[in-house]
């Protein structure tokens, strides 16, 4: 797919002077990652009257997909769920970055979405006038550098969660002392060779987990460096449900449904137990993972986590592939705080050194509230941290904007498309009624009075640390179901069908 598919758009040097016409939609949707996309393939199928486009900063689609080209990327939760409900994942449950992209390629060309698609266009700022009842972006065009209006009847954001130029890369005393290299997986050279090094990788994550046993063999040892151990489970990369299904010649689009309620129905059954009794889950995943390595391998210190399963992310592990590193001597692990880079490694707590030619710094995200878009409403700057989400899609107010944030136990995905149904729902509901803006407000007197504002996640209950780093830029959350980003599929599928668009939270104009 080809950057700018759609065509130029006007373009001048400063806000359309010069007689350009400002181009205006009733429904801009920003990012063309999975969620941006599956948005145009919403917003196409229920409003084929509506005029939307799709204004992504990068030079084609994929998002998360694209940005990161560091060996071995693939998901980490099953295809079959984080691809979209609409199109049918017919291969292996845990996918590649280039599979997950060939997937959204043909959603893409499937549904012609490409002419609405364009590439190199980055949202810099969203200025919202009530007078108007629509939001003017500044737009800049990555390939010119020039920059200009568009006007939008509707914002559905679909940015993402974390910056795409750069990972978040702590700052140890002596980094610069280092004489080999150090890289970041989100900003992987292309074409770097490993072969014969030292490598140690920081972190203990999924990146983590993905990239040493796709390096293993390439570089002459990888030591995995964490300062505590993560949850993993594994598993052969195949789907007994589905391949059953597909011996019986049933059609994809069943064999995918099918297929997703299975999963969705074991992941429930995980999560409910990761609460009620996470001591016996804790017990299982460890035994598990004990299983796969070698007689006397101190797993109670490499892979024993201090907290309660779920509470990051758990990590699938295809085959236990980095078990099998691990015990083909290919990739060690090491538990221990950095005390100093040194020039030619890493001095350890303990007072160890590992020695290295390169350093991978798998520690995360930074992250990125709405796209680093500075946004206006009425002439007075948007601060996110002061305002108070409704149902996790919408801000207390900000008129007329939707984001995308996804579950973190279940697949991001999922959300993606109960969101779209959510934002088709609301914007069929102001046709209906004849209103051109809407607003989230909480109600002072009722159902809100004396609400708690908290803050946007209990770090009891889901706690990964690009959040935790940034928790008080993100926005606020109350005590109540409506004010806040539910993390549970399993009842927001029912839930937010029904949702009274007219039970006060919600103010139209
Ligand atoms: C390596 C990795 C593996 C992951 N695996 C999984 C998984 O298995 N399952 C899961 O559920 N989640 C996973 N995630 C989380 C993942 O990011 C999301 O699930 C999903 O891909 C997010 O899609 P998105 O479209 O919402 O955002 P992104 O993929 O981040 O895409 C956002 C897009 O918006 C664009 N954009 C941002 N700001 C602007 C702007 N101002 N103007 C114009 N364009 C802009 C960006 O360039 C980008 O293309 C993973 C994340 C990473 C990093």
């Amino acid at each position: 797919m080809q950057a700018d598919t759609a065509g130029a758009m006007p373009q001048t040097a400063e806000g359309n002077p010069g007689g350009v016409e400002v181009e205006s939609f009733d429904v801009v949707i920003v990012g063309a990652g999975i969620s941006g996309i599956g948005a145009a393939y919403h917003m196409q199928s229920s409003f084929p009257g509506k005029t939307f486009v799709v204004l992504e900063n990068l030079e084609s689609f994929g998002g998360t997909w694209l940005v990161h080209r560091y060996p071995g990327v693939r998901s980490d939760s099953d295809l079959y769920t984080f691809g979209y409900r609409f199109k049918p994942w017919v291969g292996p449950p845990i996918a590649t970055a280039a599979e997950i992209r060939s997937y959204l390629g043909e959603v893409i060309e499937e549904n012609r979405l490409d002419a609405h698609i364009r590439y190199q266009h980055r949202v810099l700022g969203a200025s919202w006038s009530s007078s108007d009842k629509a939001w003017t972006l500044r737009v800049q065009r990555g390939d010119t550098g020039g920059t200009f209006e568009v006007k939008a009847g509707f914002l559905w954001m679909c940015q993402g969660y974390y910056r795409h130029a750069e990972g978040y890369t702590p700052d140890w005393p002596g980094m610069g002392d280092f004489e080999g290299t150090i890289v970041h997986p989100q900003t992987w050279p292309e074409g770097f060779d490993l072969t014969g090094k030292q490598v140690v990788v920081i972190g203990s994550g999924a990146t983590a987990a993905t990239l040493v046993p796709a390096i293993a063999d390439e570089c002459a040892h990888v030591t995995i460096l964490q300062r505590s151990p993560t949850y993993f489970y594994s598993g052969p990369n195949r789907n007994e449900t589905a391949d059953m299904l597909r011996e019986l010649d049933i059609p994809e689009e069943w064999v995918h449904e099918i297929a997703r309620r299975k999963i969705l129905h074991d992941q429930h059954a995980i999560t409910q137990l990761s609460f009620e009794n996470p001591e016996f889950l804790a017990a299982e995943l460890i035994n598990s993972v004990r299983a796969q390595l070698p007689e006397g391998f101190d797993v109670e210190r490499h892979f024993t986590p201090r907290y309660r399963p779920w509470r990051q992310r758990l990590a699938y592990l295809p085959d236990g592939d980095l078990f099998k590193a691990v015990s083909a001597g290919k990739a060690s692990v090491v538990t221990d705080e950095i005390e100093t880079f040194t020039p030619k490694g890493i001095r350890l707590a303990s007072g160890d050194e590992l020695f290295a030619d390169v350093i991978v710094t798998a520690t995360g995200f930074n992250l990125s509230v709405l796209g680093d878009i500075d946004f206006i409403v009425d002439g007075q700057p948007v601060d996110f941290a002061r305002t108070v989400t409704y149902r996790g899609m919408m801000f207390t107010g900000v008129p007329n904007m939707v984001w995308v944030f996804g579950y973190f136990r279940a697949s991001w995905t999922l959300r993606a498309d109960l969101v779209a149904d959510f934002v088709c729902r609301l914007i069929s509901h102001m046709d209906d009624t004849g209103v051109r803006s809407v607003v989230p407000r909480v109600r002072s007197e009722g159902a809100d009075k004396g609400m708690q504002i908290l803050e946007w996640i209990d770090p009891e209950n889901f706690n990964p640390g690009y959040m935790m780093r940034s928790v008080h830029l993100m926005p606020r959350r109350g005590d109540k179901p409506e004010w806040q980003h539910s993390q549970d599929y399993w009842s927001e599928k029912d839930l937010l069908a029904k949702v009274d668009l007219d039970d006060g939270c919600l103010i139209y104009e």
